[in-house]
């Protein structure tokens, strides 16, 4: 619930309107152009709109207060103050029409038009394959028959670009619900949705907790992404509950990826979600070509070998924009020293500190612990050297090398105040900014116009992951920045750097693509006996101090033994991170053939549990369905 909801503060909000008079009506527009032109044009802008709410004209005119003095002197307009009206479903004046839609397009769209119940719909189409658009189709038939669409997206940097479509196309400006909004503004949704003054809502994980009425589809984009998945406090994937939702209004959902997480291929696999396809690029964009390049010959030390500098060259000339994505940030992420291999760790985790150069800062990505940067080693003081690269390093090796263009660096550091991510995209999009150095942020659902080449600097952290997914994200994470490649005109290119050239994920990847690594992934995961093909519940615990930690764990399991449960338990074990700001975890990890007894279990341990003086010495959970494993 938004908060303002939650502490029971009234919605009646007051807010400027801008009218104009019978005199405003009748000035002479003409020559006031002549001798102030900025208040001729607010008052154009009003002669049209006779009354405009402050905040709409301050998206029309951003400066119209400034110029709004005299205008109001002369009693051309007035200032009234009125309540805050959310009843407007905004229509815009025009839409568009869409491309022509080819014929696997159409056959997706028919098949859940024929769906008018419960229905869950796998989308996999390729990236670039014309997936909105099917949505957007789809979102209009609903409107037309009177009921509302909900669109989920995995983060808030992906609502600008759909917001822009939904509007250019439908007509409609889609009501949002984020976390980037005011309290006043998701409040104002929310009561919008509750009343049914809604048409097409638009919003990341929570949205799909609205208090809707009148739904008619629900879609949700890139599903396979893990944001779908609170990880704290009160956990649950937004992705399930849009299916149990769509169940209980008993209308169709769409999960739509290019790389679909194998929790959902398994159940098409199982016939339980009904499988669509889109195979080709939408009008003439070509899937991008890739390459591995082998960092142990001709390796650099800043990260960027010589084959690539070349390639990223040819691109250049050829008006291409470049995306190189890297998994961390800062300058790098670890400072050793060069005589006695002293490292320099947080002093609160089980983690190295990274370095931020140019703020001669170390800091701990876990917990924030910030420390000065010291040349020298604490041990020996022989020079501490740093190892490996960031984003920030990357981006400072790309300015040396081509110190001509304009490179743009976003992450979560850079894109820290408000609206700078937008602003960032927007820059990144116009293709001003040749070369884009990102995270995580960048490699996800963005169509970059003439991006033709892609470069993952180093791939190599995905392939030893300790985690059982593993494999399956480091081709998610690869395919999806991939195919930010070549959507338009520009044929693609994509570039992988690696030490370990000759690891079998790469044959796989490059011969098989998604689908071999899936099916690949499934059988192991099979004999395994991990998820899909088990249920897993991980109950975490932490405190200050390790024995409080263990004996919580230990009562826990005592507990569950006790019921001569049918599943396994495996635990205690440290957390793979055993301390993280001065917090030692641990954990107990449930395995199970079905969901049924393990529920039981679970409410037969928070009952006993709540009830042991223990609890007051631990921060503990239970994660249903974990998609982490610490
Ligand atoms: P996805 O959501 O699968 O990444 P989009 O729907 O964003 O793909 O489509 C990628 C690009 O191709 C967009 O610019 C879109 O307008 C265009 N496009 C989609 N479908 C068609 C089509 N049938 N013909 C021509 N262009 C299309
Ligand atoms: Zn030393
Ligand atoms: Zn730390």
């Amino acid at each position: 619930m938004p908060g303002n909801l939650r502490k029971g503060r009234s919605l009646t909000k007051f807010i400027d309107s801008i009218v104009i008079t019978e005199n405003g009506k009748n000035i002479d527009l003409v020559s006031l152009k002549k001798r102030a032109p900025k208040q001729a044009a607010l008052m154009s802008i009003l002669m049209k709109n006779h009354i405009l709410d402050s905040y709409v004209l301050n998206n029309i005119f951003p400066e119209w207060k400034k110029y709004s003095k005299r205008p109001i002197e002369k009693n051309w307009i007035k200032i009234e103050q009125i309540i805050e009206s959310f009843t407007d479903t905004q229509k815009l004046d025009k839409s568009t029409k869409g491309p022509k839609l080819n014929s696997e397009q159409k056959k997706a769209i028919l098949d859940v038009k024929k769906s008018h119940t419960f229905n869950t719909f796998l989308l996999d189409g390729v990236t670039g394959s014309g997936k909105t658009e099917v949505y957007l189709s789809l979102i209009s038939d609903v409107i037309e028959r009177g009921q509302d669409a909900l669109i989920l997206v995995p983060e808030i940097g992906l609502i600008n670009q759909i917001n822009r479509r939904i509007e250019a196309r439908l007509g409609i400006k889609p009501s949002q619900y984020h976390s980037g909004l005011t309290e006043n503004e998701r409040f104002i949704t929310w009561k919008k949705i509750q009343e049914s003054k809604t048409r097409v809502i638009l919003g990341t994980r929570s949205a799909i907790l609205a208090p809707f009425k009148n739904l008619g589809l629900i879609v949700v984009d890139e599903e396979h992404d893990i944001s779908y998945k609170q990880q704290e406090g009160f956990r649950y994937s937004a992705r399930d509950l849009a299916v149990m939702r769509a169940k209980n209004f008993n209308i169709p959902v769409i999960l739509g990826s290019a790389t679909p997480s194998l929790e959902s291929f398994n159940q098409h696999v199982n016939n339980k979600y009904k499988y669509l396809a889109l195979k080709k690029r939408a009008g003439n964009a070509k899937l991008p070509s890739m390459h591995l390049i082998d960092l142990n010959n001709g390796h650099s030390e800043d990260g960027l070998s010589k084959l690539l500098i070349k390639s990223i060259n040819e691109h250049i000339e050829n008006d291409g924009q470049i995306l190189v994505f890297i998994n961390r940030r800062g300058f790098a992420p670890t400072l050793i020293c060069k005589s006695c291999n002293f490292i320099t760790e947080c002093s609160r985790c089980d983690s190295r500190m990274t370095l931020y150069l140019s703020k001669k800062l170390l800091l701990c990505h876990h917990c924030g612990y910030k420390k000065k940067y010291i040349k020298s080693c604490i041990k020996c003081d022989s020079e501490m050297i740093a190892l490996g690269q960031g984003s920030q390093r990357i981006e400072d090796s790309l300015k040396k090398h081509f110190p001509n263009e304009q490179i743009l660096r976003i992450d979560s550091d850079s894109t820290r105040q408000k609206n700078s991510l937008n602003e960032a995209l927007k820059k990144a999009k116009t293709g001003k900014a040749k070369i884009l150095v990102g995270t995580q942020m960048l490699s996800k659902g963005h169509h970059f116009s003439s991006l033709s080449l892609v470069v993952v600097v180093n791939a190599d952290q995905g392939l030893f992951s300790n985690d059982f997914r593993g494999s399956e994200r480091l081709a998610q994470n690869i395919i999806q920045v991939a195919g930010r490649a070549g959507r338009e005109k520009k044929k693609g290119q994509v570039i992988i750097q690696t030490e370990y050239p000759d690891h079998p994920f790469w044959p796989l990847l490059f011969q098989g693509g998604y689908k071999e690594i899936v099916e690949m992934t499934l059988m192991d995961r099979k004999n395994a006996n991990w998820p899909p093909y088990s249920f897993i519940v991980l109950i975490r615990a932490q405190s200050h101090r390790k024995k409080y930690t263990w004996s919580f764990l230990e009562e826990a399991k005592k507990i569950l033994v006790s019921q001569k449960p049918d599943f396994s338990i495996l635990g205690p074990v440290s957390a793979p991170m055993e301390k993280k700001a001065s917090h030692y975890r641990g954990q107990l990890l449930l395995q199970s053939e079905g969901r049924k007894s393990l529920n039981q279990s679970l409410k037969v341990l928070i009952d006993e549990i709540e009830r042991k003086k223990l609890v007051r010495r631990v921060k503990w959970s239970i994660d249903v369905d974990p998609i982490e494993l610490f």
